[in-house]
């Protein structure tokens, strides 16, 4: 039996198997062999073996983000199978006896470089889906894991790292639990987690030779157990018997108002990644969706999602929320939300660097896109837009001119749209100050406590070192708060929060004092904050 100790992500108790996820490093040695045709058929039984993960992996995809999205998976099935991909690794196993790692790599630098090298822009971006099928053969081979594919029974993830698309790729339904050595408290990967209301650490000291071994996640305690004995693990067994009690009473809060002894009302919204967090909003009875982190759909993709991938999802998300409002933030990609295909250069300091709506206003043709699918899904519920990263005035009017001239382009095709409301994320203290004037040119503020505390206090949210330094109840970040909602009071409009601050349920008093209008929170946190809210004076 070992124990260690962690930071919490997100509390509840999790036992089950443990899998070592390991990223596929894939050191490719050049190896001679001596039974050729057995190095063949190695190789066809990789790649049968790779098409079967594919075909799992559409399966599941096709549940979680809809067809369109989960092509991808059949596209490289059908790479894999290609002729002169198969033929070229074929021949450097035959004419140069060699293993078929080695021969796989090098058909998948040459082919990958052939499709880079040419003009046609569909072709240059093949050259990624070469990669990424070359390395799920050569991990394959080497007798590794499946990346994102977590296999078959709900197993505990322990990890070095995780990056938001690693974790968004896995199949929530298998997950148990998170448990990596680096990553911060305030990063995606593990705002990920609490969306998915699934226990998680960071900064454990982890081993892989816990692979397979039976673990206990105490995410209430920051503790994991592996390979627990009698009667601890019994006491654990009690004790999730326990917390699934506690999770069925809150049950009983489902349909009741978010209503204080006094009678003071407030919105309690959920935030989501992807379409794949429906079910849990509903089971959740969140009153709409605060926060839908579009860029999710950016990280699981393969390429640009197009106007329809795009149009899809949130067509999906506004009709199965059926009427209660959805605010969909646009793209906030960069700095730890890294996507390859963006072809972002490596930054001194990514966190205020080149990323969100910087992007946006400086790519028009993507910013664009992603709003004719925002305002064509329009039509199908009660959609709002959000922009993200917002620091000026002029910003947001420029914005408000991209958005007017898409809308009128619709129309103009004969597109029926639905209102919208368009409102701005508070997460730089340079919006905060000048919340007076942003108050005047938009619907709605919703206040990014993650990142407004990172700005505010100076302190990078990615870094593990700095987390007893973040502190999000800062005086400073509070005030900022307060003065937000009052400027935004005066201006008629309202006020949330949708960074992690807001399911803080030792604060729930004072954003009711100070007047808040909505809390947008992970779904699982919703009945918990009710909860501390129907009490409140
Ligand atoms: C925030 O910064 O508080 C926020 C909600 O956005 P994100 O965590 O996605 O940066
Ligand atoms: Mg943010």
């Amino acid at each position: 039996m070992e124990e260690r100790v962690g930071k919490k992500i997100f509390n509840g108790i999790a036992i089950g198997k443990i899998k070592f996820y390991a990223k596929a490093e894939n050191k490719v040695v050049r190896t001679k062999v001596t039974h050729v045709e057995a190095e063949l058929a190695r190789y066809e039984k990789a790649k049968e073996a790779a098409v079967h993960q594919l075909n799992e992996l559409y399966e599941k995809a096709v549940v979680e983000v809809g067809e369109t999205n989960a092509e991808i998976f059949n596209v490289h099935a059908m790479m894999l199978e290609d002729d002169d991909y198969n033929e070229s690794v074929q021949n450097i196993i035959t004419t140069q006896e060699v293993n078929a790692e080695y021969a796989a790599a090098v058909t998948g630098d040459n082919f990958a470089e052939m499709f880079a090298n040419m003009d046609d822009e569909y072709f240059k971006a093949r050259s990624a889906d070469i990669r990424d099928i070359t390395e799920r053969l050569i991990t394959i081979l080497c007798g590794g894991g499946a990346g994102s594919d977590i296999g078959q029974e709900p197993v505990i993830i322990v990890a070095e790292d995780l990056a938001p698309s690693e974790t968004v790729q896995m199949d929530k339904s298998k997950l148990l639990a998170f448990v990596t050595r680096l990553g911060s408290a305030n990063s995606h990967t593990a705002i990920l987690a609490r969306t998915m209301g699934i226990p998680a650490l960071v900064g454990v000291d982890i081993s892989k030779d816990w692979d397979g071994k039976i673990g206990v996640v105490d995410g209430y305690e920051g503790k994991f157990i592996v390979d627990p004995k009698m009667p601890l693990l019994e006491s654990y067994f009690k004790k999730k018997a326990a917390d699934d009690e506690q999770k069925e009473l809150l049950q009983t809060l489902k349909n009741q108002e978010n209503v204080t002894k006094s009678g003071q009302k407030i919105n309690l919204y959920a935030n989501i990644g992807d379409p794949g967090d429906l079910p849990a909003v509903l089971e959740n009875d969140a009153g709409g969706i605060g926060l839908f982190r579009s860029e999710f759909l950016y990280l699981e993709a393969e390429n640009y999602p197009t106007e329809e991938e795009q149009f899809q999802a949130y067509k999906k998300v506004v009709e199965t929320m059926g009427g209660k409002k959805v605010i969909i933030r646009t793209l906030d990609i960069g700095a730890d939300k890294q996507v390859d295909y963006f072809k972002l250069d490596k930054e001194e300091n990514p966190a205020l660097g080149y990323r969100a709506i910087r992007i946006c206003l400086t790519r028009p043709e993507i910013f664009r896109t992603q709003l004719r699918a925002l305002f064509r899904a329009s039509g199908y519920g009660n959609l709002a837009i959000m922009y993200p990263m917002i620091i000026s005035v002029d910003e947001v009017r420029r914005i408000k001119e991209i958005s007017r001239s898409v809308k009128e382009e619709l129309l103009a095709e004969g597109v029926k749209l639905g209102q919208v409301e368009e409102g701005i994320m508070i997460e730089t203290p340079a919006a905060a100050m000048m919340s007076d004037e942003l108050a005047k040119e938009v619907d709605f503020f919703s206040i990014g406590t993650n990142d407004l505390t990172q700005y505010t206090l100076a302190i990078d949210r990615q870094n593990a070192k700095l987390d007893t330094f973040y502190d999000a109840h800062h005086p400073a970040v509070l005030r900022l708060i307060q003065m937000v909602t009052d400027n935004a009071h005066k201006a008629g409009i309202w006020a949330g929060i949708c960074g992690e601050l807001g399911a803080d349920m030792t604060l729930t008093e004072t954003f009711l004092r100070m007047g808040l209008d909505e809390l947008s929170v992970s779904p699982g946190c919703i009945l918990p904050v009710r909860k501390v809210i129907r009490e409140t004076e």
